[in-house]
């Protein structure tokens, strides 16, 4: 569990400038949406919290440890992406485990978490199976898995849920809330669709190129928009 702050961060690609200075504090346990348009700088910004990318300016704290130049594995965190990124050749137990065999832990200890976690994530039947016969759903949720199983203080969703289709879309929604509350981690969680913003966020950050147009609770940000293109994205469905 930890907070995340970031103090001026900025990124430019080149003469692109795509992160234009954000400061923006996560709360320790929250469930915190970036929410914004295509081409925002969204998944730029998740992964310079990762480590994945490093910021041209600025500095990033994730609980009481400056980490603007930390590597990735030092940060204490672990990232969820649109492709679910199993590898096809592994079983769901192998895969949910790989994280923690790459780090050497012990055959037992790896073998006591994942059924922890396999179980947490209602995937105890499906263990000895490979991701193809796997529904996108239940890949979701191993990716999930391998994410939970390295006990992160703060997990970073990179929209998780757009490839499944509306149905299990607003299931799996319904399950992240849920695994929030179990968990009282931290997660920092982007998507351009509305309605996840709405519906999951304890707190809403709206992001217009590269810049933080707006942030509040998602009661806040439909009842007191701060701009027209608030008002337009959180008022108007896609
Ligand atoms: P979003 O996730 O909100 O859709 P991105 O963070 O992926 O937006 O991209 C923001 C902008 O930065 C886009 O204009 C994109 O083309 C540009 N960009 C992202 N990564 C790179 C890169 N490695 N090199 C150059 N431009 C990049
Ligand atoms: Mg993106």
């Amino acid at each position: 569990m930890a907070k995340v702050v970031l103090e001026n961060i900025r990124k430019s690609f080149g003469s692109l400038d795509v992160i234009k200075g954000i400061d923006l504090a996560v709360e320790d346990g929250e469930f915190c949406v970036f929410v914004g348009p295509s081409g925002c700088g969204k998944s730029t910004l998740l992964r310079m919290i990762s480590g994945l990318e490093t910021s041209s300016d600025g500095r990033m704290l994730i609980g009481d440890r400056d980490v603007t130049h930390a590597e990735p594995s030092q940060r204490g965190i672990a990232m969820v992406f649109q492709s679910y990124a199993l590898y096809p050749h592994l079983t769901v137990r192998d895969n949910i485990g790989f994280g923690l065999s790459l780090a050497g832990r012990p055959k037992a200890e790896i073998a006591a978490k994942v059924e922890k976690t396999a179980e947490t994530l209602q995937l105890t039947h499906l263990l000895d199976r490979k991701p193809k016969a796997l529904s996108g759903g239940q890949r979701q949720r191993v990716a999930i898995g391998r994410a939970i199983i390295r006990d992160p203080k703060v997990f970073l969703f990179d929209e998780p849920l757009s490839n499944l289709d509306a149905a299990l879309r607003s299931q799996m929604r319904m399950e992240l809330t849920d695994l929030h509350a179990r968990l009282g981690a931290t997660m920092i969680y982007v998507t351009h669709d509305q309605v996840e913003a709405m519906t999951m966020a304890d707190k809403i950050v709206v992001l217009n190129a590269g810049r933080v147009e707006q942030v509040g609770s998602p009661m806040e940000l439909y009842n007191r928009p701060a701009s027209p293109f608030v008002a337009g994205f959180i008022g108007s469905p896609k």
